[in-house]
């Protein structure tokens, strides 16, 4: 089944009395369980299109279905219940609470979910540090953790709430190349080990190759590549 369908949509940024065009006529169906990457240099639009993805923007023009729901039609709210819902965030910067541990980093975006006890939480967090392979580290706290374990607890706290939809915003930019691999080897063994859509951008060849599907943007079009892997 379909996750993601795109038609026709532009984005267009005002900035003063200037204007820069985005994207332009992004057309995109993605199917759940995709491995797939948006490849594209520095400024091509790259993260404007995640960003529109993850309903943290909305287009100038065109529609975007996230789960079958066209999301023009939802209000701020129903936006954010969405968002909660169906999407994982992943970032090149981590974004982890540096005053957390990695398990309450983990356990954060659980207790927006009124409906899950503590002990629910609680089965959660253990179980995604244990798939990221941070059982030993769940005590420390970000500037204890090398990149690469910062980004693994970054992800075990985008599968915690079991979204349907992984966004990953150039992922393994702030790591080394070896550390970089390793990082997208998980995302990949997650990918298969569950349904979790991944929808990873990256300006980086060798992390290309590691797709399944790769789309490149280039100054604000997308061009779809054939299958790499
Ligand atoms: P990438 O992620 O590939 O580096 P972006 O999506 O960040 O590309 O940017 C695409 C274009 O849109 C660039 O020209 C960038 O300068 C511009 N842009 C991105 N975000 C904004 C914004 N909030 N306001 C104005 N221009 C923006
Ligand atoms: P439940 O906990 O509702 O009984 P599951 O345990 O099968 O159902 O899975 C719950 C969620 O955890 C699903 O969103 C699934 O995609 C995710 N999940 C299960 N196993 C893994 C795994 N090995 N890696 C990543 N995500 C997983």
């Amino acid at each position: 089944p379909e996750i993601v369908r795109i038609e026709n949509v532009f984005k267009k940024y005002t900035l003063g009395t200037s204007q820069v065009q985005a994207l332009r006529e992004i057309d995109l169906q993605i199917r759940s369980g995709e491995f797939l990457a948006i490849a594209g240099p520095s400024g091509s639009g790259k993260s404007t299109l995640l960003n529109l993805i993850g309903c943290i923007d909305t287009p100038s023009s065109g529609k975007i279905y996230i789960d079958g729901r066209d999301t023009s039609g939802q209000t701020p709210d129903q936006l954010s219940e969405l968002r909660a819902r169906t999407i994982g965030f992943i970032f090149q910067t981590f974004n982890l609470f540096s005053v957390l541990s990695a398990e309450e980093n983990v356990e954060y975006p659980l207790l927006q979910f009124k409906e899950l006890s503590a002990a629910k939480r609680r089965e959660r967090v253990v179980r995604f540090l244990d798939i990221v392979g941070l059982r030993e580290f769940a005590q420390h706290r970000p500037n204890q953790l090398s990149g690469g374990q910062r980004q693994r607890v970054a992800i075990a706290r985008a599968l915690a709430t079991h979204p349907k939809i992984i966004l990953a915003d150039e992922p393994t930019a702030n790591l080394d190349h070896k550390t970089g691999e390793d990082i997208l080897q998980l995302m990949k063994q997650i990918n298969r080990n569950s349904s979790t859509t991944f929808i990873f951008s990256t300006h980086d060849a060798k992390v290309m190759a590691m797709a399944e599907r790769l789309v490149r943007i280039e100054d604000g079009q997308l061009v779809e590549e054939d299958m790499v892997a």
